[in-house]
């Protein structure tokens, strides 16, 4: 049986973090949890958590620790986590955030942090040609559309451009990033618990790369438990 793993992915926005935390979680069998999914189904169904999340998720701005968290907790203690962990992506973006994880996964820890570093002026060039499918959250480009005008090859859902891919919000969101979440990169550091991988070249390339960090820890006996 593949093993499961406890994982957590960090990269800028447009670093490929959705579809390889997809990839990843296929290959060890684990769930995909993802915060900026959960928000936006919580928009769309139009609960009380929703109405608070989109104005500011259309800023690109931050929502706040607790409700984060408080989502983030319920989340991984579900039974299908509890057996074999998750790929965990949009969690944790500061280091306060960091801390409670970590809170939460004790007597365990993480497994791994993952960087998937990319330069500014690539995500910029895919964030601005970025197109999602609004059921699924498949990710497309306007150079890899659908095979059916804008219509999710997966689910058959409307493909449609983020209501955060605007301009504005995608600076906002990189401007957060480097303030908020870089100092997380060196806090995973310091603990010991991060490998840096390049994400470019094409999805299959990079999830080797990923594959590849993750096993050569696990073949060194840190970290895994
Ligand atoms: P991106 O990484 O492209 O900004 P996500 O899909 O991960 O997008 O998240 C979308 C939005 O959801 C964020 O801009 C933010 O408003 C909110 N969000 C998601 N995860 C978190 C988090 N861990 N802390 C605070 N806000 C979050």
């Amino acid at each position: 049986m593949v093993p499961g793993a406890r994982l957590v992915v960090l990269g800028k926005q447009g670093a490929g973090k959705g579809t390889q935390c997809v990839r990843l979680s296929h290959h060890y069998v684990v769930p995909h949890v993802s915060t900026g999914d959960m928000l936006r189904a919580a928009v769309k169904q139009g609960t009380a958590m929703g109405k608070k999340a989109k104005s500011l998720m259309d800023r690109g701005e931050l929502l706040g620790d607790d409700l984060i968290m408080d989502m983030v907790t319920e989340r991984l203690g579900e039974k299908d986590v509890r057996a074999r962990g998750f790929v965990l992506d949009g969690c944790p973006r500061t280091v306060s955030q960091a801390e409670r994880l970590a809170a939460i996964l004790a007597p365990y820890d993480l497994d791994l942090a993952i960087d998937l570093e990319v330069h500014t002026g690539q995500v910029l060039r895919r964030l601005a040609a970025r197109r999602v499918c609004v059921d699924c959250g498949a990710n497309y480009s306007t150079s890899t559309p659908p095979l059916i005008s804008w219509t999710c090859d997966v689910c058959g859902g409307e493909v449609i451009q983020r209501e955060d891919d605007t301009e504005e919000a995608i600076s906002r969101r990189l401007e957060i990033y480097e303030l908020q979440t870089t100092p997380l990169i060196e806090w995973y550091r310091s603990r010991g618990q991060l490998e840096s991988v390049p994400g470019t070249g094409t999805p299959d390339a990079v999830t080797r790369r990923m594959v590849k960090v993750i096993e050569d820890r696990r073949n060194r006996g840190s970290g895994f438990g």
